[in-house]
């Protein structure tokens, strides 16, 4: 299945950055991370996932089609 849409849960999210090391192609970390508006989900399925595998706060969701 392909995913369609990412996001995060900003409450849960500690700013570590981990995602940003996994995949600084779909997620960005200032404060807290946010997703870059022009990512592509699915030349990038493989990180996303592991990014919201290994995220900490459990704050990366995303959704498939
Ligand atoms: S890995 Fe999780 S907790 Fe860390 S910055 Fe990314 S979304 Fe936030």
């Amino acid at each position: 299945m392909a995913i369609k849409k990412v996001w995060i849960d900003e409450d849960a999210c500690t700013g570590c950055g981990l995602c940003e090391d996994t995949c600084p192609d779909v997620f960005e970390v200032d404060d807290v991370a946010k997703v870059k508006e022009d990512a592509d989900f699915d030349e990038f399925e493989d990180e996303i996932r592991e990014a919201a595998d290994d995220c900490p706060g459990e704050a990366i969701h995303y959704e498939e089609e």
